[in-house]
Order: structure tokens, then sequence, then C-alpha cells
């Protein structure tokens, strides 16, 4: 057997038979036991990992021929093996479990992926764009070829022979194996024949230009891929360069989604224009200007929206369909402009008529006045202190009465 970590994680000797296994799990178990003991989740979690392998007499079996390394060859490497292991074990998923908590030596197949993040402006998405960027990535040591010695002839470990593992007699006529710990897979390199440019390590740091075609209508979050131009690791395949477009805020439009080829832009017009009619302009993305005009015959309501159809982002692949560009209106009103009677006169005589208003009477009836509403005024009427104060903290940030909105 390659190693026995799974038992020792047990407490139980490699030829344990499956009482002896079920009992140190069960006493294990209940002192690991989250509910019990919080702190240790991750033991609790190696202990059901190994009880879970080794009281299912095939994964046992599998566990003891191959040990933990084996079952992570048979993960990668080794294309019929792995669909063997996946039936067993349900998948990659407890392969990556296991290393990751035995803190195994064996590395996954593929060297970890490049990721970075490119800021890209909408006008970018809209006309496409070629960036040129400077990634740090891992490669083989060139000098050693990747060795990590002088010699490019790493030496078998003296320990173990270079087997990687060792062999001890247990017992009058069995043998157990051990992962070998002087070495990685039965080689080790001499300190007088490390390659002086990567230190023994076998990769070093180099910079790498790619370039990134940014396509038309491509969108927030959306990855390109540069297949195994990432990092290089001794045994592994080349890992990927990932770049992940972040769209940078643009003072006119915003996509309605993260990936929606709508785009929406807010604009303000007066009173005069909401009820009359108007026209403005905006440069699009592609520094088009577009001349936005509203007929005159119908109101424009603040908060109301209209839309430009074929105006938004162009699709992905399909950069001739376009979305719509959604403009909402804001409606300013002037201040005090009408303060003179003889024009309110005028303007009122124009516009539809008020609703009928029947006055009340009687002796309930009370006359009040309207004031301009400032929630911080109204609270320093208040006498109560400063309690009443905080305990109101959270309306800060909704100035005004909650209904004005709806
Ligand atoms: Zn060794
Ligand atoms: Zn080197």
């Amino acid at each position: 057997m390659a190693d026995t970590k799974l038992y020792d994680i047990l407490g139980v000797r490699s030829n344990a038979s499956d009482g002896e296994i079920k009992k140190a799990y069960h006493k294990l178990a209940k002192e690991c036991h989250p509910d019990k003991n919080p702190s240790a989740g991750e033991k609790f979690k190696e202990i059901s990992y190994a009880y879970d392998v080794l009281s299912d007499s095939s994964k046992r079996s599998i566990y003891d021929q191959y040990g933990i390394k084996g079952l992570q060859e048979g993960a990668g490497s080794h294309a019929a093996s792995h669909d063997f292991f996946s039936q067993v074990f349900g998948g990659g998923g407890l392969f990556g479990g296991l290393d990751d908590f035995l803190g195994g030596r064996s590395r996954s197949r593929k060297a970890e992926p490049v990721v970075h993040n490119l800021k890209v402006s909408l006008e970018d998405l809209y006309n496409g764009k070629t960036s040129k960027l400077q990634l740090m990535r891992l490669i083989l040591c060139k000098p050693c070829k990747g060795s990590g010695s002088k010699t490019g002839q790493p030496s078998t470990c003296p320990s173990c022979r270079g087997r990687g593992y060792k062999v001890f007699p247990f017992g009058n006529s069995q043998r157990i194996q051990m992962q070998c710990d002087e070495c990685v897979n039965g080689e080790v390199i001499r300190k007088e024949d490390q390659c002086t440019s990567c230190k023994g390590h076998k990769i070093i740091e180099e910079p790498k230009i790619i370039e990134v075609h940014v396509d038309k209508g491509m969108t927030e979050n959306q990855k390109i891929y540069f297949k195994g131009e990432g990092n290089q690791g001794p045994d592994q395949e080349p890992g990927d360069v990932v770049i992940v477009l972040k769209v940078k805020p643009h003072e006119t439009f915003k996509l309605k989604f993260r990936d929606s080829t709508d785009l929406c832009m807010e604009h303000s017009i007066t009173i005069t224009e909401a009820l009359c009619g108007f026209s403005f302009s905006v440069k699009h993305l592609d520094g088009r200007v577009l001349h936005i005009k509203q007929p005159s015959d119908s109101v424009v309501k603040p908060g109301e929206t209209r839309v430009v159809v074929g105006e938004g982002m162009p699709q992905y692949r399909n950069p001739y369909e376009k979305g719509n560009l959604i403009i909402s209106f804001n409606v300013t009103f002037p201040e005090n402009y009408f303060a003179d009677e003889a024009k309110l006169k005028t303007l009122e005589s124009l516009l539809p008529p008020r609703p009928a208003f029947k006055m009340p009477t009687g002796e309930n009836v009370e006359e009040v006045n309207l004031q301009d509403y400032d929630p911080h005024q109204q609270k320093s009427h208040s006498s109560r202190g400063e309690a009443y104060a905080s305990d109101d903290e959270e309306g800060h940030g909704h100035p005004g009465v909650q209904c004005a909105q709806q």
C-alpha cells in the first residue's frame, strides 16, 4: 500500500478489522463532533472521509493498493483508471477534498490558471478593442529544463531508492508501505546539484505579453481564455490565462443588466419640454450623435421611460443585431417662476381645469398651512433630547416621508 494516512487519522493499524475501524471512528467522531467541539470541524471532516473510505470494502481495497497518490493519478493522467475511480468515488470532488486535507504531495494535473481582471469601457464593448497585457506567470526553468538540477538528472532518493515509499516489516509475515518523507516521488536534488537559476524549484516567474481581443457585444464578467498560456509546472499540463472583463462606469450609459444588450440612460427635461415636446442629442458609444425627438402631442411625466429601438449594445457574435436604448426622464420644475399673479392666471387658463373642491363648513373645520418639510428641523423641535435623536438614526438616509415617493 502506498500510504496509511487514512488509517493514521482513525488511529488504527492498516490491517485493522472492520469492527476495529468502526469502533475507532465512533470514538473519534464523538470527541470531534461539531455540536460538541466546534473548533474540531476540520478534524471531524477528516475522520468522516477516512471512515467513508475504510468502511467500504471496495473503496478500502483501492486505497490499500494505490493510496491517496494513486487515487489522484487515477483522477489525472490515466483516463481509463479515472473512469474506474470516479465510479467508485463519485467523481473528482473527493480526490480534491482528500488532497486538500491530507496535504498530499501529488500535484494536480493542470497548473493553476492566471486570472486577470481587465477594465474596459462601454465604448470598448460596443466597438471591440484589442489590448496588450503583461502578466506574470510561472514557467519551467530554462537553464535546467525544469529538472531543478545542474546535471539535469535528479538523484534517486537514497532513503527509498527512488520508489517514493518505504517498506517495513509488520508482524511475522506482513510488510507495510509508507510514503517516503525525504523526497518527492523518489527524486531528490542534492544541494550542490541545485540549478542556480531556480534554486532547485524547477520553475521561475516570467512576464508574458498577451493580446486580448475584446469582441463587440462582450459584457461584464465575460471570460476570455488563453488555453495553456498560463503557469507551467513540473509534470503538469500548462494552465490557462483567464481574462475577466470588468466594465468601467460610463457618464451617460449603463447596461440594463450584466448580460443585457439594452442600454439605459437618464435625461432631465423641463416642465415646458415635458408638456410641449422636445428634442435633445446624445453622443453614442461609436461617436455618432443621436438626435432624439419627442413629438409635441404627447406628455412625458416625471419618471416615465421611452425607448429608442436598436440603439443598445451589439449582440455578442451577432453584432449587427442590437438591443434598445431605454431613457428615463426626470422633469424639473421652475422655482417660483409664476409668483406674478397675472402670469398665474394666464397659465391656469391654458391648463386643464382644477378638480372641483367643496369648502368644508362647521365648527370642527380648521384651516392649517403647509410648510416645507425638513426631517432634521422637525427633530430639533423635539424636547426628548439625544436618546430620541439616536433612536431615529436610521431615518437619516431617507429625508422626507416615505409615502411622498409613492
Ligand atoms: Zn525517498
Ligand atoms: Zn533551474
